[in-house]
């Protein structure tokens, strides 16, 4: 189907469209100058992108005891076997330098009374390496600097409140630009030689999430239908400290608290993490989750208890669990926090080289919506501000060295407008939760494939039950336990790790 009369941009030569306006896709956008960029984003950053909520910090072999070598290592560690070890490497040996120039840029990092950086311990880091700001609001303030940045370069032009729906064809296999719709309903198509998705992660397919509503796999969805290869797509992070009062979407406790000393206790006032993991509150991610989540299946609530470790350093250490703790009416300097694990991270997404190169030419993907084989099964806390800075940066580089006037152009639309609905879209996100969560197995995960089945037979392929059918039919297919990804049928690892890849023409 050609776009006939509707209202069309064409982007001058050589120039980029950027989908996602994220640390991703604001710090690749700056990187890019001087060549022209449109930020395209359904929401402003400061309310629309996980970015701007994220609170420990940014994780970099900074202090002087520390190394890439071991940051990479840890980084592997955590993957449990499929992180790809050049790529790890590349994240840790050049992310000192891209947090050095996030604080050249004018984020006001922690510093001690040296002028040095604070560096705070998260689980799964061998040392101290997380760069915090203010206390916990580090995405705020990243993001704060990377949208001023913007507004004030002359080489980027914002296209706010658009919500890119599918991607342009350019008739010859490659990507030509987006299809964005805004709240109105008006549509427009812009053509660009260059597409770069940046639109974040997939918490909102799920009922219990950390993240924001908007992030349910649109481009993961829109990639696909295009003939974009997915990477990894079962693997999902839960993170294990979501406060439990009730809230769409989940405020969080970071884990920088547990990092400070906070401890995991239950109803019955038992600490519980040590009979689960010899790392005790410090484990990794998914041993955390699911160490909580039997918790509350044996009927024993489990709590955060930072009374001790935190106490009256609460309103001024981590500000932003302070508030929704209070706002609950629970005081945490006095109180323990109610706890539950929630959709956090997706680890999986469209398939990329090092420099964001997706499969299709001119359609390229950087940050949480990408994977690059950094993360493998599990992702390292405070590692995805980083990835997201290293290879945004990287994918700037390599479209800054490209000459794209070969680049073909064209617009041929390859799907059209499916809306889901409220009704649709929380029956898929109870599904989600319920089927595909923080254990798994063959005959849930049969359901939930039936079901988002018999929603496409309602309303249509949307792209948010396309991601969900491809993250569910890769949990079916992956027939043991690795990292974020749990099969009650096949607890145990299989010795060979093998990353999985998904392709639209496999969910028939
Ligand atoms: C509560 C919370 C705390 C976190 N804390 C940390 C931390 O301390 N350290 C760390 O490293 N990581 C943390 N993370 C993870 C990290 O924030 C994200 O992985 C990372 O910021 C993702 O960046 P991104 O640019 O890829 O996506 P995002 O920042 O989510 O940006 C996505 C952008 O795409 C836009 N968008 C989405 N769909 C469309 C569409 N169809 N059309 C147009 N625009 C669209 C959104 O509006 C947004 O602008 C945290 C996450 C959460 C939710």
């Amino acid at each position: 189907m050609t776009l006939g009369s509707l209202e069309t941009k064409r982007l001058p030569a050589g120039s980029v469209l950027v989908v996602g306006a994220g640390l991703a896709g604001l710090y690749l956008a700056l990187k890019l100058a001087p060549r022209q960029v449109y930020v395209l984003t359904s929401r402003r950053s400061s309310v629309g992108s996980a970015s701007a909520w994220a609170q420990g910090g940014i994780a970099a072999a900074l202090s002087p005891d520390d190394t890439a070598e071991v940051h990479a290592k840890d980084t592997i560690a955590a993957g449990d076997g499929l992180v790809d070890h050049h790529i790890a490497h590349i994240l840790a040996s050049e992310g000192p330098d891209r947090v050095r120039d996030l604080a050249n840029l004018g984020v006001p990092f922690d510093r001690n009374d040296k002028g040095e950086l604070y560096l705070s311990l998260e689980a799964a880091h061998s040392m101290p390496r997380v760069a915090r700001v203010k206390g916990d609001t580090a995405g705020a303030e990243i993001i704060k600097v990377m949208v001023k940045r913007a507004q004030e370069a002359d080489h980027i032009e914002g296209l706010i409140g658009w919500r890119a729906e599918s991607l342009l064809t350019d008739g010859h296999g490659g990507v030509a630009g987006a299809l964005a719709r805004n709240d109105e309903g008006a549509l427009l198509g812009i053509e660009a030689d260059i597409t770069v998705m940046a639109t974040g992660g997939v918490g909102g397919l799920f009922a219990v999430t950390t993240n924001p509503r908007t992030a349910r796999g649109d481009a993961l969805g829109m990639a696909a239908v295009v003939g974009a290869k997915m990477r990894d797509m079962e693997f999902v992070q839960f993170h294990p400290t979501a406060i439990d009062i009730g809230r769409d979407p989940a405020p969080l406790a970071t884990e920088a608290l547990r990092g400070d000393g906070a401890v995991l206790t239950n109803a019955k006032g038992v600490r519980f993490m040590p009979r689960y993991h010899e790392q005790g509150e410090l484990a990794p991610r998914d041993d955390v989750a699911r160490a909580i989540f039997a918790e509350i299946e044996a009927g024993r609530q489990p709590y955060l208890d930072c009374r001790k470790a935190v106490g009256s350093h609460f309103p001024e250490e981590f500000p932003t669990v302070f508030e929704s703790c209070m706002s609950a009416g629970i005081d945490p300097r006095t109180q323990l926090i109610p706890i539950a694990p929630a959709v956090h991270y997706h680890m999986g997404g469209i398939a990329t080289d090092s420099y964001g190169q997706s499969n299709l030419d001119g359609l390229l993907a950087v940050g949480e919506c990408s994977a690059v084989g950094v993360h493998g099964a599990n992702r390292l806390a405070s590692n995805s501000l980083l990835e997201a800075t290293v290879f945004g940066g990287r994918a700037a580089d390599y479209i800054n060295g490209r000459d794209w006037s070969e680049k073909k152009a064209g617009m041929i639309r390859s799907q059209p407008w499916l809306s889901m609905g409220p009704e649709v879209s929380q029956s898929l996100r109870n599904a989600m939760t319920a089927n595909c969560g923080v254990r798994r197995n063959a005959a849930k995960l049969n359901k939930l494939l039936a079901h988002i089945d018999t929603l496409i037979e309602q309303v249509g392929r949307a792209n948010p039950l396309i991601a969900s059918k491809m993250i569910a039919a890769s949990a079916l297919a992956r027939e043991e336990s690795r990292g974020g990804h749990f099969r009650d049928d096949f607890t145990k690892m299989k010795d060979e790790a093998v990353s999985s890849y998904i392709t639209y023409d496999m969910l028939d």
